[in-house]
């Protein structure tokens, strides 16, 4: 299923001379669209990319940016759990690039934080019940 996403990407110096972009466009066959770049003072890079593509291929590419070290926000959508129908079975801790998720060692139950989510929607279709939903 081909996709088309904004995503905000902010990368520290060491990133800004790395051709993390062109990787992007020859790795995971997917186009991208700059809608805005700048580099602060502090050489601080900001990127807003309309990224377009394969589903499976987007996925692996945010994958790779999140290992490259840069951290990306996705631009409108917010993602949320519905505690109701979570059933603690950890299928979205493995499957989560940023670390989102998280297993209480107490009580065994899974534990989500929001701030860390970066809304690639991985989880969301990973969730055997549907307990993790995207909003727009
Ligand atoms: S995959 Fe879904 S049901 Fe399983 S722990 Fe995560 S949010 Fe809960
Ligand atoms: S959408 Fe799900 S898998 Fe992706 S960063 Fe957020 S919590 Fe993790």
């Amino acid at each position: 299923m081909a996709i088309s996403k904004r995503i905000v990407m902010h990368f520290s110096k060491k990133v800004v001379e790395s051709p993390i972009v062109c990787q992007l466009a020859k790795d995971y066959d997917l186009e991208f669209n700059i809608i805005r770049a700048s580099i602060s003072p502090e050489e601080e890079g900001l990127l807003i990319l309309e990224l377009s593509g394969e589903q499976a291929e987007y996925d692996k590419g945010i994958r790779f940016l999140v290992k490259t070290g840069v951290k990306i926000e996705s631009l409108g959508q917010d993602v949320t759990r519905n505690i109701e129908r979570c059933t603690d079975c950890g299928a979205c801790l493995t499957i989560c690039p940023t670390g989102a998720f998280e297993i209480d060692p107490v009580t065994r139950r899974i534990n989500f934080d929001n701030e860390k989510c970066i809304a690639c929607e991985l989880c969301i279709k990973a969730c055997p019940p549907r307990a993790m939903e995207v909003h727009f």
